[in-house]
């Protein structure tokens, strides 16, 4: 039964790996979201699921500079921030059964050949981990109930790493030929001396995918301007592809518009018949509606970051804040702006503190998560300059923390106020460990233990959270391992910071606010609302946010 990939219920499962050539970084998770996107506008249900073929069990315990985003789902698994990209461009929730790396698929094995599970058999590389991971895409899909499953395989086609899963997706095409695509997303560089887009690249990752027994059906290729004919024929006929399966997909300055431009070239029609499905109707209008709305967006808004995970090397990477941005995007759109977002490194206002006054030239500012000590003074006089400023705030979990500390410093006057995260001795822990947090750190217990995942939030009536969500309950995904400490509560609200949501039993604050006599926006969460932002839903504290910036 290991390979059999038809349904309990006589359904047909297909599936579609996408695969990396030439390069990484070249927007795989971005095509295989808008292959997603497109075969859902053709009435079929689509999940996805991102392979990371390192030995880590997760994303949680890799730094964000290094790896980007750890992308939160609702069951709490610390994810690639490729998972981001499918909630958001197919509207769904991804859970854990979605995401595998190499330390959870040998993990799996390992523990089943010590349970003797299989029955005395010599447990080898191949074929047992194909078979897991055949078993893990199985299990997913059908939690999912997908008619089509994306599979991101990360890294590129000729890395060591990534071997073993492109057996298992050979594998399971050998069995089910009309079942399984793959989708070559390569790289065409225009080398800017000679001016011209070059293949041989492109040519040399097919070969390397033909070297492991994997035909691409489809061959995307990225780069900086769009195919021509010429280029085009050249990839057939050297890749063995049809000439119309060769997809140009040049930069863009919007990434929502990748499903638009995939079906100016008929790419869902392309894929279903490779697939022997029948389209079951064409309804991409609310998504072209929203690029729409995108590109017409003129008067602009500017937002400041203000975080610390931006460099790397000589580079700056927004890649840690991705959810946060895309989610100050979709707010700022669905408020008929053009967002300007500009990252601003915290460690600047600590080396030169009066430069915290060129703070007051944006519409509003934003904390995002984080964790440690370099760089907080400087996002805490950030905050400090936001509230007496009057600058729209919002703090994300770190940034909540800070807002806290802050408060209690400056307008409490506890002046060693601070977190035991940073300072364990101080007077005033405003902000301290969640007792369960505290064992598990002592027991090293570090991989996939904070406070993770969705969690019930309740809000207090009258207070500015509530009217953005309109509603008295809401939900919304965790990432930390301290808290507001309580002992605190009545003294902060004594001076204006309202808390405005709490833990259904009320023992953990969710929100703090400032009041509204205080300030026109201040907000500290300590949950991260941009996990739940969606392009043609934006989530309603992003979209106060905005608004608040365009009033002041
Ligand atoms: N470092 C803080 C904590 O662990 C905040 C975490 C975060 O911002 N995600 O509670």
């Amino acid at each position: 039964m290991e390979n059999d990939i038809i349904a309990p219920n006589g359904k047909k499962r297909k599936f579609i790996f996408v695969i990396g050539g030439v390069m990484s970084g070249v927007g795989k998770g971005i095509a295989s979201a808008s292959i997603g996107r497109i075969l859902e506008g053709r009435g079929f249900k689509v999940t996805a699921i991102k392979i990371d073929p390192y030995l880590n069990v997760d994303a949680g315990t890799m730094n964000p500079v290094e790896h980007g985003e750890v992308f939160v789902t609702e069951d709490g698994d610390e994810t690639d921030q490729d998972v981001g990209n499918y909630e958001r461009f197919l509207d769904v929730n991804i859970y854990r059964d979605n995401y595998m790396t190499t330390g959870r698929v040998y993990s799996a094995v390992i523990s089943r050949e010590r349970n003797l599970e299989y029955g005395g058999k010599c447990v080898e590389a191949v074929p047992h981990i194909p078979y897991e991971i055949i078993g893990r895409i199985q299990k997913a899909t059908e939690k999912a109930n997908a008619d089509i499953t994306i599979i991101e395989i990360g890294g590129t086609v000729g890395e060591y790493q990534n071997v073993l899963y492109l057996e298992a997706a050979r594998m399971m095409h050998l069995e089910n030929p009309d079942d399984v695509a793959f989708v070559l997303v390569s790289y065409l560089p225009v080398p800017s001396k000679l001016g011209e887009m070059k293949t041989k690249p492109t040519q040399a990752a097919a070969r390397e995918l033909n070297s492991v027994g994997i035909q691409p059906d489809f061959i995307l290729g990225r780069s900086t301007h769009p195919m021509d004919e010429p280029r085009k024929q050249k990839l057939a006929l050297f890749c063995s592809v049809d000439k119309d399966n060769v997809i140009s997909a040049p930069d863009i300055d919007s990434v929502y518009d990748v499903p638009i431009n995939f079906e100016k070239e008929n790419l869902s029609e392309k894929i279903l018949k490779k697939l022997k499905l029948e389209p079951r109707g064409q309804d991409m209008q609310e998504w072209r509606n929203f690029t729409e709305k995108v590109s017409n967006c003129e008067q602009v808004i500017k937002i400041g970051i203000i975080g610390k995970y931006f460099e790397s090397g000589d580079f700056i990477l927004p890649d840690a804040y991705i959810s946060v941005i895309e989610s100050l995007k979709f707010a700022s759109w669905h408020n008929n702006r053009k967002p300007v977002i500009e990252w601003i490194n915290s460690d600047l206002y600590e080396k030169e503190p009066d430069k915290v006054s060129e703070l007051s030239a944006y519409d509003c500012l934003v904390v995002p998560g984080g964790f440690g000590s370099r760089g907080i003074e400087g996002k805490i006089s950030a905050i400090k300059y936001a509230r007496e400023n009057k600058i729209p705030y919002l703090g994300l979990c770190y940034g909540m923390q800070l807002a806290s500390i802050e408060f209690a410093r400056n307008v409490l006057g506890l002046t060693d106020a601070h977190t035991t995260e940073i300072n364990p001795d101080t007077t005033n822990p405003i902000i301290h460990i969640i007792p369960e947090q505290a064992k598990k750190i002592a027991e090293k217990n570090y991989g996939n233990s904070m406070r993770l995942g969705a969690y019930p939030c309740i809000l207090r009536e009258g207070t500015r959270a509530y009217e953005l969500y309109g509603q008295k309950e809401i939900s919304e995904r965790h990432r930390h391992r301290y808290e507001f400490n309580n002992d605190y509560r009545q003294r902060v609200e004594e001076k204006g910071l309202i808390i405005a949501g709490a833990s259904p039993d009320n023992e953990l604050v969710e929100i703090v606010e400032l009041s509204k006599d205080l300030h026109p926006f201040f907000i500290g969460v300590q949950f991260h609302p941009e996990f739940k932002s969606r392009p043609l839903r934006p989530h309603p504290l992003f979209f106060g946010l905005i608004k608040a910036g365009i009033e002041k």
